[in-house]
């Protein structure tokens, strides 16, 4: 794919014009600075609220108060059933079965209930496959996994680096590792995009990779949900977790969710750990011995839906439901396009863009690696009103979110970039 673009306002405004998203902005709550929307690049790391969010909350409260515990049946959105309303949504994000996803928890605690459930190492089948540098909460979590079935995580995990001199790992090298792992290997779960570098790995060729030497395959989706199109179902895809505060836009640790497929899901062979939420619906009630694992993903479940900490969700996948992940995506991929070009114009500062230049190997994100005065620049673009994300030693992540993010917006940022009096 190749664009002529246009390194002027005019020009990122009459893209705007055409863009039938655009409008979408209205529904957020934007920071502002002196008087103004803030330019908001951080919706990797905490989404917009929802406009809408505010009268949700009020709604529940409101029903709290009218109902009591009737609520649970009464309320307008019966808390009984409170998160089965997001499956739907859920699963058209990321491309799966309606019974193959549910909002639970929150992203850690997920991939640990996972990872409970689809590592079941053996004296001989133990490993797992990770990218080296993944999110610090995903390496604690395989860790202390590896450390409960009694491995040694040096010689359990295999971390994927990339070749020297890169940043980001040759999906052939995956592909290797994997096979190379072999029957040693009994899972692979990584990051499906990289939080730092940005780099979207290939998803259905890891899951195949994985298949083909006998393991699982599951994947960290806290940066790729509600980012890129997923087909988990069709993949085959064994497990996923994700967070949706990200771009998901549901507020900060708000409810999560898992994928599992229906292979497993609907297995009652699959070991899960169990609570009352997720035994079966028409005998949970009935306050009896013997945990008897409702359909899917749901039977991951513990506790009743913490309900307060949906609201959020309910009102951005609202929004979701109102477009598509395609959409989204295909203004993302012009977006993003028309930010690394303008970035490449930039003359007067010295830094290299880390994440994947091919579309497919990449979402709504680019990291910038500065040689130096990185740190000055991003005060610099903070005190103008940029809202982006630091990372030592010397990045500058930045997310322009389809949702939300206009080309105008891409535009401005990148000026101040050209008049940094450094
Ligand atoms: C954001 C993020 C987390 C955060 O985990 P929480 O349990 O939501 O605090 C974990 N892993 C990855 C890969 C992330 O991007």
């Amino acid at each position: 794919m190749s664009y002529t673009f246009e390194n002027n306002l005019e020009y990122a405004l009459s893209l705007d014009d055409m863009d039938i998203l655009h409008s979408y902005r209205e529904r957020f709550h934007f920071p502002q600075h002196e008087g103004e929307d803030v330019l908001y690049f951080c919706g990797n790391s905490l989404g917009l609220q929802p406009r809408s969010a505010s009268w949700l909350f009020q709604k529940e409260l409101a029903d709290w108060a009218k109902y009591g515990v009737e609520g649970h049946f009464q309320a307008e959105n019966p808390w009984m059933y409170y998160h089965s309303q997001f499956s739907e949504s859920l699963a058209r994000i990321v491309g799966a079965d309606v019974s193959e996803v549910v909002a639970m928890n929150t992203l850690t605690v997920n991939l640990h209930l996972l990872m409970i459930s689809f590592y079941r190492p053996t004296a001989t089948r133990y490993k797992i496959i990770m990218e080296a540098g993944a999110f610090p909460s995903d390496q604690y979590a395989i860790e202390t996994q590896v450390v409960m079935h009694g491995f040694n995580p040096n010689e359990a995990i295999i971390e994927l680096t990339p070749r020297a001199g890169e940043h980001c790992l040759r999906d052939e090298d995956i592909l290797q590792a994997i096979a190379d792992a072999g029957d040693s290997l009994a899972c692979v779960m990584m990051g499906a995009v990289n939080y730092y570098t940005g780099q979207w790995f290939n998803m259905p060729e890891i899951t195949k990779a994985a298949h083909a030497v006998g393991a699982l395959c599951g994947f960290d989706l806290a940066h790729a949900m509600g980012n890129v199109p997923m087909h988990l179902h069709d993949w085959d895809v064994d497990f996923a977790c994700w967070c949706s505060y990200k771009y998901l836009n549901s507020g900060p640790g708000g409810v999560a969710g898992i994928f599992v497929h229906q292979k497993h899901g609907d297995n009652p062979e699959t070991f899960r750990l169990a609570g009352w939420w997720g035994n079966e619906e028409t005998t949970r009630f009935k306050m009896k011995k013997g945990f008897v694992p409702a359909k899917g993903a749901a039977s991951w479940q513990m506790s009743n839906a913490p309900v307060f900490n949906m609201i959020a969700h309910k009102s951005s996948l609202d929004i979701f439901d109102k477009t598509s992940i395609d959409t989204l995506r295909e203004k993302s991929l012009l977006l993003t396009a028309y930010t690394e070009y303008l970035l490449k114009e930039v003359k007067n500062l010295d830094f290299e863009i880390i994440t994947p230049e091919e579309p497919q190997r990449r979402g709504a994100q680019l990291s910038l690696l500065f040689k130096d005065k990185g740190r000055v620049v991003f005060d610099y673009l903070t005190e103008n009103g940029v809202v982006a994300d630091w990372r030592e030693p010397n990045v500058i992540r930045i997310a322009p979110v389809p949702m939300y993010n206009s080309f105008e917006d891409v535009y401005r940022f990148v000026s101040l970039f050209n008049t940094f009096p450094g």
